[in-house]
């Protein structure tokens, strides 16, 4: 039987602090409880610090007497609860999943997330009164929005334990949402907690002040064994295809769901793993390159297309109902703002889309040479590709070690160069070139 952190694959150390905050905010509720009975100022009212309202239970809780079964040692700054939360980590860890189960833990009626009370249920399920689940995709958050989510997420919990907000790829919000979410975040209602997912904690991803009013959970790689055995469990992979997907995917557990179910996706990995075998000269890795670079424009084209689509309708819908009577003027004006404000979003969509998917593409290459590393290596571990092994294995008897080696460097360096700027594919033919000198 899991609880609600059983889909958090490979997470212990984050599953850990998230547990402890839970206990931490069960306590606090129960602390708060006596005081709130006869207190009629709001909480924190009379402390000139107490914006965080949190901050004054906390105290009366840390007193001796106080301490249950669950409380967090005093000693451990981690171990406590607080009202803003970043979830980063590479994509595919489970930001969001982590985000959910923290959601529910709070919700809990034994302040575990038991994974079987009706607070954990319906957390889960999404139909918790108290929690608000906000997708920034398009045209849907914008500042009044945001506005009106904050406000609702000020008043009072119908359950009686917090409200929570849960903002899924936060590096998405609007310029204009995030100082909404800022104001909201800086002076935060008692009961309130914010739960943001985002790729990491850099200031194109989460601007600086909110980063500093939130505590971080960094989520980690998780290892190939959790990946599959949660494969098997929850998406019903037959157990061979599982540990192949989960090997193969390098610890993204939607990769590896989507490379044991879809043909395409396989096709994509086999063209990249044949680059090694197709380097036969300078002609040779300038082609290889555009195959890789237009693979990834492909691959991104494909999955942002049906999101765009359904975006473009929808606005459609909305400016269609604009009518011809008063206001209609002032709507058009809104009108062609709203459209170039998607037009910007989906184009920048698309950026990311390709560079992720070019990522993933050096990701799997970077694995073939690991695999001929490792094997000119002798080191005792599996390879990454089960599929290439053999021709790793003669990789690993041409090149030796250090070759092995200096052409993993040169798919490492594309990538740091790709992060740090470098258009594309004048890295990539770096790379290839490198690749194919050896
Ligand atoms: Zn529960």
């Amino acid at each position: 039987m899991t609880d609600v952190f059983g889909d958090l694959v490979g997470q212990d150390e984050a599953v850990a602090t998230l547990r402890r905050a839970a206990a931490s905010a069960a306590a606090l509720l129960r602390a708060a409880a006596p005081v709130a009975a006869h207190a009629g100022a709001p909480a924190g009212a009379g402390d000139p610090e107490g914006h965080d309202g949190l901050d004054a239970l906390a105290e009366e809780f840390d007193e001796p007497g106080a301490d249950g079964p669950v409380a967090p040692p005093a000693a451990d700054p981690g171990a406590g609860m607080t009202h803003a939360w970043i979830f980063t980590g590479p994509p595919g860890s489970g930001r969001s999943v982590a985000a959910r189960a923290f959601a529910a833990a709070l919700q809990c009626v034994h302040g575990t997330g038991c994974g079987r009370c009706p607070g954990c249920h319906t957390t889960l399920a999404g139909t918790h009164a108290d929690v608000r689940l906000v997708v920034p995709e398009g045209l849907s958050i914008g500042v009044g929005e945001m506005r009106a989510l904050v406000l609702r997420a000020a008043s009072t919990p119908s359950g009686g334990r917090w409200q929570v907000v849960i903002i899924e790829d936060a590096d998405r919000l609007t310029e204009a949402a995030g100082n909404a979410l800022l104001k909201a975040v800086e002076e935060p209602p008692p009961r309130t907690v914010f739960l943001l997912c985002a790729p990491s904690t850099h200031p194109d991803d989460v601007s600086v002040t909110i980063r500093s009013r939130c505590r971080v959970v960094p989520l980690r790689q998780p290892h190939a064994g959790a990946v599959a055995e949660v494969l098997v469990r929850r998406d019903g992979i037959a157990p061979d295809v599982a540990e192949w997907a989960a090997a193969a995917a390098q610890g993204h557990v939607g990769r590896a769901r989507r490379l044991a179910r879809d043909p395409e996706a396989r096709q994509r990995r086999d063209a990249v793993l044949a680059v090694p075998r197709r380097l036969t000269g300078v002609g040779a890795a300038f082609d290889a390159a555009s195959a890789l670079i237009e693979a990834a424009e492909a691959e991104a084209a494909a999955s942002v297309a049906e999101a765009d689509e359904a975006e473009r309708a929808a606005l459609q819908t909305a400016l269609g109902a604009g009518g011809t009577g008063r206001g209609a003027a002032g709507a058009m004006r809104g009108a062609a703002g709203q459209l170039k404000d998607l037009e910007k979003r989906q184009k920048s969509r698309a950026t990311r889309a390709q560079r992720d998917a070019l990522d993933r593409a050096l990701v799997d290459l970077a694995g073939f040479y690991r695999d001929a590393l490792t094997m000119a290596l002798r080191a005792p571990v599996a390879p990454v590709h089960t599929d290439t092994a053999a021709l790793a294995g003669a990789g690993a008897q041409k090149w030796e070690a250090e070759g092995a080696l200096r052409r993993l460097e040169a798919v490492l360096e594309c990538r740091a160069a790709i992060e740090a700027n470098v258009k594309p594919r004048i890295a990539v033919e770096a790379m290839m070139l490198s690749l194919w000198r050896g």
